[in-house]
């Protein structure tokens, strides 16, 4: 069980509150016309993702609470969410330290 806390509304709960929305920080193509970008770029937009064993962004919805999305950093080797943060928030530094965007 994932213990999360939205950093909007400080509503608290497990996995169930909230609903897991990818990973974090996807950068989209420049352009957002698909004729524009090119196949590699709409293909890793798309379809390619990061599986790493350690520190993840991960995107989350606070269903329970105000609804809005956010940001969580977890450890996917001990379930354990060490940070939430904004949505419009950059990376933290212990993700960049960690060797991960
Ligand atoms: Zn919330």
């Amino acid at each position: 069980m994932l213990l999360i806390k939205c950093p909007i509304c400080d509503c608290e709960g497990d996995e169930t509150d909230f609903h897991y929305g990818g990973e974090g920080h996807i950068q989209r193509p420049t352009s957002s016309n698909p004729d524009k970008v090119g196949d590699e770029a709409q293909r890793d937009y798309l379809y390619v993702r990061k599986n790493p064993r350690g520190l993840h962004s991960e995107r989350w919805l606070c269903e329970r609470g105000c609804g809005k999305w956010f940001h969580a950093l977890r450890d996917t080797a001990t379930m354990v969410i060490s940070k939430t943060y904004l949505i419009t928030d950059k990376p933290p530094a212990e993700l960049k330290k960690a060797g991960k965007k």
